[in-house]
């Protein structure tokens, strides 16, 4: 196994992050979990130092690596676990407890395998949205490891064999980690995003990706607007974990559009050298997307002029012409 230590700005950002009320014992449970929780995170905090690991090794032909992200200035771990072609599945771990939960397993064999080399069991499975590609995974988990099925109310019907329903504005508990919901409808109807603000990360499925955004299958330009306005509204250090590894080609439209545009650029540049390497472009962080991103960009003069967008569209109708044009690449 070959270990690359990589300082991006995504990773700086993921260690200034605080645990926020993780340690105000916010946990129903014993008080005792609660103090130890707290006094480790601060020992932690200590000891952290700004690195990021990235284990690559070789899993199959179709997928090249298996790469695990470590934050150490929190107790949850998030480890990417590349699926079929180009999606990823995120494995959380909360150090203290021991808890693990998976955000969208297209497949189950990755994540059994992720789960057995570090012989852990699975106890949440978080969908963003009901696609195959997204839940494709969960029955499989759910019948070997008996894990809670968790996904919004809107699809319920849609996701397979789902037990917690969560809707826009619910607070939900992982091993002592707040989870916020946030409903991002445009790719689906019943999309949601995942944010866990003690840790400065969101799982943002198929809303976000880094340099782009969803397919509109099942909403509208002005409701995916919406949507990326909520993700945006969060700190700009947050590290954002999307649903595919699609940055470089999002990265060729992007400058398409907005060729002078020098912070796409230099992360352009970047992300080429990470892809020929084999390493993951996620996280990316919501700083970078707001600077390099056109669909967040729908007021940008260069944008508008690349494709013709009037003055007198608003953002809702100009991010209905950028995802078009993208659509048509
Ligand atoms: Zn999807």
């Amino acid at each position: 196994m070959q270990m690359i230590s990589r300082a991006s700005s995504a990773a700086m950002a993921s260690f200034t992050c605080s645990r926020g009320q993780s340690g105000l014992c916010v946990v129903p449970g014993p008080r005792q979990l609660c103090l130890r929780k707290g006094l480790l995170y601060g020992f932690m905090r200590l000891l952290s130092m700004p690195f990021k690991t990235l284990h690559l090794a070789s899993r199959s032909l179709r997928v090249a690596e298996f790469c695990s992200i470590s934050n150490m200035s929190s107790s949850l771990q998030i480890e990417l676990v590349p699926c079929l072609r180009d999606n990823y599945a995120y494995l959380l771990h909360d150090m203290d407890t021991g808890t693990v939960g998976v955000v969208d397993p297209s497949e189950a064999v990755p994540v059994i395998d992720a789960l057995s080399r570090k012989n852990r069991n699975l106890t949440y499975i978080l969908n963003t949205h009901h696609h195959h590609d997204h839940t494709g995974g969960n029955l499989e988990l759910k019948a070997r490891y008996g894990a809670k099925v968790i996904g919004s109310g809107v699809d319920k019907d849609r996701i397979p064999g789902i037990d917690i329903v969560l809707n826009d504005g619910d607070k939900w508990m992982f091993a002592g980690h707040e989870v916020h919901v946030i409903d991002t409808p445009g790719h689906t109807r019943g999309h949601i995003s995942f944010y866990f603000p003690g840790s400065a990360a969101v799982f943002t499925g198929d809303t976000l990706f880094s340099l782009s955004c969803g397919k509109l299958f099942e909403g509208t330009p002005g409701q995916m607007f919406s949507s990326l306005q909520k993700i945006m509204s969060l700190p700009d250090d947050t590290n954002v974990y999307c649903g595919h590894e699609y940055t470089l080609s999002n990265s060729k439209f992007a400058l398409s559009i907005e060729p002078n545009n020098e912070a796409l650029q230099s992360y352009a540049a970047h992300i080429a050298q990470l892809r020929s390497k084999g390493v993951p472009t996620i996280p990316t962080t919501i700083k970078m997307e707001k600077s390099c991103n056109p669909f967040l960009r729908t007021s940008s003069p260069e944008i508008r002029q690349s494709l013709r967008i009037p003055d007198t569209a608003d953002d809702s109708e100009a991010l209905g012409v950028i995802r078009q044009a993208k659509d048509n690449f």
